[in-house]
């Protein structure tokens, strides 16, 4: 039923996009007869007419895309088919384009970006690592240069390089960029971290095209890009806290580990009250106690050892869960990495202040508009809509998909399993037919490896580690008699073209070792045979031991006596059994897929506070950096307001207090004339701080030798404030999120909680940034280093 709606729903939208076809098609002959000059010479005249307003993007589309294709001919040798001008119109409007692979998305997406380009404010090409941006960069290069347009890589694709000064606002200044989602994450918040305006080298982000836009904004939307700064001040609450867990029982706590949500009971609170001899943890002076107790039973209760990570040489190493990859040098943020180690009693490691942080999701709504091509975007259609309000629309092939999808394969355990896909394994080599193994984790594809070659089986295993090095591996597994044993991730992107004597063979066999955490990631593997029309076929292997059983089954079946009794070849060619194993291995899928969305939504959820108060922090520093740009950055204002504030705050002003005020805020040196002091009203002592201030800033300025030194001064002293307080605020945030996520006890809801406290803490930081630029401009030491640069010791 289901079904039958939604093959509807996309009939009726791709009518519309069929219509927008037919338009560029009028256009093909007449193209095929215009001289390399007529074509040429469209882009300008295209943006002639958009910068006169003449024409809208949507009116350019069908003779834009139609200049695209032409000149893709003649320069490329590749003409855009229908269902390749269809996906880009899907692109252009914003949308998803479900493409299968090998159909092309490549050159697809050369018609929205040439279009999008033409407004002059940039357009993006985003994929998942350095090696596939450069690839398609390189690959498309030539028709931009020859269309008109300018592009280049968002990089420079060398280790470590160290960009010269201008050199990164050189590469944006291009028509279109090829870039990868880490890299712009990255540029973004260090743009916002220049000090200066000749430093920021990022323009306003118009229109992104983002390739297997699941795998980046769905699946790697819940790491979020981290700049790390100093270390935090250590909780030494650790081990002291995971004593107490340690004493607490089952009534202690509530569990929903499907969930990941782990909270004390009122038990619990009880008993931790009693543990830790305080009225109420919940109290605000034991607020570091709450979030470390927080801390300590999820690291307790929500993660399993060898399913979420690994304890190698002392040190704990994370697991992907997606790819069951291990994680060398990535932790958790706020805390958890370090209760972990608590928990496993390994030596505790530092936790990095949070200096700058932003998830993808939040990347991609800096854009005026985006769009994203994938293989597999009907799954995730319903995020997809909620988080983005985009929709999917499923292109056809070229050619119909000739690929044979088995039914799962089902055995009891893992052995039984394993064996009988070498055997399969063997059965493909034999007839010289390619095969691809895939599976879970790096480790399983080595045993596999390793076995095949002790059956005289010569095989390339893949587990991504040189993603260029595995494109061109995996390019070759459509070779007579390759076996190919690789990792889910590995060799991503790249096109599996057949042997000539391959096709009756029956094309590439891809066998799945287990079901993926996500049936977005099964079908993307399905998807490695059977491109372009090509045959191939593809199966899943299952057993109760997968990881998606171990994990999320509800352990029914495994604990089943019948297991025992029988044996497990007469059980294994059981139907009912099949049927049994096969709706058990299903239901633990979807609910790791439910699990996933949930957790997606909640750090969605969980992530407007920072990314509202971000844009606010970032906008206001920008107008800022202008404001002294241009001298109109008014520092009388700001004191005056400072000044009246903390006034107001003070109930019986006493020369005393307005003393202490002065050398906290002002001047060190401020020698006591008590009677300069006038206290006599708000405004006269208000005056009278004007008057300090005054001269304080006049004293600077002597030390400051010139107009230049002087302006570059202000402005740092400005900033300075400004990032400290926003930094502070931005690891707060951090510590916050972790302390809340679990307080749902008591009918609080965490996040409406966490969104109040978070904009309270807005306010605060607001106030305290201003306080702190006038302390900034007061009472800073100004000192020049031995090449006469101005060095500022901030107080
Ligand atoms: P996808 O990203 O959709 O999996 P690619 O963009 O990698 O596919 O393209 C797959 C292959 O098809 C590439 O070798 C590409 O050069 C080729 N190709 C794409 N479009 C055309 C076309 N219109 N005509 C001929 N070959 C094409
Ligand atoms: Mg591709």
């Amino acid at each position: 039923m289901k079904q039958k709606i939604n093959s509807t729903v996309n009939r009726i939208r791709l009518n519309k996009v069929h219509r927008l076809l037919k338009k560029v098609n009028v256009y093909s002959e007449e193209f095929q007869l215009c001289s390399d000059i007529e074509l040429q010479a469209k882009a300008e005249s295209f943006k002639v007419m958009l910068s006169e307003s003449k024409m809208t993007l949507e009116q350019l589309l069908p003779e834009a895309y139609a200049v695209v294709r032409e000149a893709s001919r003649r320069v490329l040798g590749m003409y855009p088919k229908d269902v390749q001008v269809m996906g880009a119109i899907v692109l252009h409007q914003g949308n998803i384009a479900e493409m299968q692979t090998g159909e092309g998305k490549t050159l697809t997406a050369t018609m929205p970006l040439y279009l999008n380009a033409l407004t002059g404010k940039g357009a993006y090409l985003i994929t998942t690592n350095d090696y596939l941006a450069k690839r398609d960069f390189l690959e498309m290069q030539p028709l931009y240069e020859w269309l008109g347009l300018s592009s280049s890589l968002g990089f420079v694709d060398i280790v470590d390089y160290e960009y010269g000064p201008g050199e990164k606002r050189a590469i944006f200044e291009h028509d279109i960029i090829y870039t990868t989602n880490g890299r712009l994450g990255f540029d973004y918040l260090i743009d916002n971290l220049a000090d200066n305006l000749e430093n920021k080298f990022l323009p306003d982000l118009n229109f992104a095209i983002i390739d297997e836009v699941d795998s980046i904004i769905l699946d790697a939307a819940q790491t979020p890009l981290v700049i790390s700064g100093a270390p935090r001040v250590q909780s030494n609450l650790y081990h002291t806290v995971k004593r107490f867990v340690e004493t607490i029982d089952d009534e202690d706590i509530k569990l929903k580990k499907s969930k990941k949500e782990v909270w004390l009971t009122d038990k619990g609170i009880q008993a931790a009250n009693k543990y830790f001899n305080v009225s109420n943890i919940y109290d605000e002076p034991y607020f570091d106690l709450v979030r470390n107790i927080n801390l300590a039973i999820r690291a307790q209760y929500l993660f399993d050892i060898n399913l979420d990570y690994f304890i190698q040489n002392g040190e704990i190493i994370l697991i992907d869960r997606i790819t069951g990859r291990m994680l060398p040098g990535t932790k958790m943020q706020a805390g958890l990495h370090q209760a972990l180690e608590a928990k496993e009693e390994v030596e505790i490691s530092k936790d990095l202040s949070v200096m700058a942080t932003i998830t993808f999701q939040n990347l991609f709504k800096q854009f005026d508009n985006f769009s994203g091509m994938t293989a597999t975007g009907k799954l995730g259609e319903e995020e997809f809509f909620e988080l983005y309000s985009k929709i999917v629309v499923q292109v056809p092939t070229d050619i119909p998909i000739q690929r044979i999808d088995y039914a799962d394969k089902v055995f009891i355990n893992g052995e039984d399993k394993n064996s009988a896909i070498l055997d399969a394994v063997v059965a493909y080599q034999n007839k010289k037919r390619p095969v691809l193994l895939i599976t879970r984790t790096a480790e399983s594809a080595e045993a596999f490896s390793a076995t095949l070659f002790q059956m005289d089986i010569p095989n390339n295993l893949l587990i991504a580690q040189n993603v260029a090095k595995e494109a061109q591996m995996i390019a070759e597994a459509g070779y007579l008699s390759a076996v190919t044993v690789a990792t889910s991730m590995a060799g991503r992107g790249t096109d599996i073209k057949l042997d000539k004597d391959v096709h009756e063979l029956g094309g590439l066999a891809v066998i799945i070792s287990e079901h993926m955490e996500n049936s977005r990631v099964d079908r993307q593997l399905r998807g490695r045979a059977g491109r372009q029309g090509d045959p191939g076929s593809s199966q899943i292997y299952i057993s109760l031991d997968d990881y998606l059983v171990q994990r999320w089954g509800d352990g029914k079946l495994q604990n089943n006596q019948i297991l025992n009794d029988y044996d497990s070849n007469s059980l294994e060619n059981s139907r009912v059994f099949q049927h049994r194993v096969k709706h058990s291995v299903n239901k633990a899928q979807r609910v790791s897929e439910e699990q996933g969305a949930k957790m997606r939504e909640m750090a969605n959820e969980y992530e407007k506070s920072i990314s509202i108060q971000r844009e606010l922090v970032y906008a206001e520093r920008d107008r800022i950096l202008e404001m002294i740009q241009s001298d109109d950055f008014n520092i009388d204002k700001l004191a005056q307001d400072v000044f009246e504030y903390a006034l107001n705050k003070e109930v019986h002003l006493t020369q005393e207090s307005l003393m202490h005020y002065i050398y906290n805020n002002i001047s060190f040196k401020f020698e006591g004339k008590m009677t300069s002091i006038r206290t006599q009203s708000k405004e006269a002592a208000i005056q009278s701080l004007m008057h300090q201030f005054h001269e304080q800033m006049a004293e600077n300025k002597q030390k400051l030798k010139n107009d230049y030194f002087y302006v570059n001064f202000v402005r740092k002293a400005i900033l300075k404030a400004v990032d400290s307080g926003w930094i502070d605020q931005v690891d707060n945030l951090q510590q916050l999120k972790a302390s809340v996520g679990n307080r749902q006890n008591g009918q609080r809801n965490a996040i409406f909680e966490y969104h109040k406290v978070a904009l309270d803490a807005y306010d605060e930081m607001v106030i305290k940034i201003k306080r702190n630029m006038i302390r900034n401009l007061c009472q800073s030491m100004i000192t020049y280093d031995e090449y006469d640069d101005l060095v500022i010791h901030f107080p």
